[in-house]
């Protein structure tokens, strides 16, 4: 499980929608400096970097 964040409202949640609006709820962080978290510390490269690039997908 991970945290995201309202795109709407800005409520944190754990689940994939706002409880509140039932707007969809992403990660915080933004995908740039995702992938260079990632790059920085290697246990989870692979699956940052994948996220990351999902999320880009969307936009
Ligand atoms: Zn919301």
């Amino acid at each position: 499980m991970s945290l995201h964040k309202c795109q709407k409202c800005g409520t944190y949640t754990m689940k994939d929608f706002c409880s509140k609006c039932n707007e969809e709820a992403r990660s915080p962080a933004p995908a740039k400096f995702s992938i260079e978290h990632a790059k920085k510390y290697g246990k989870y490269r692979r699956e940052l970097i994948r996220r990351a690039k999902e999320e880009q997908k969307k936009k």
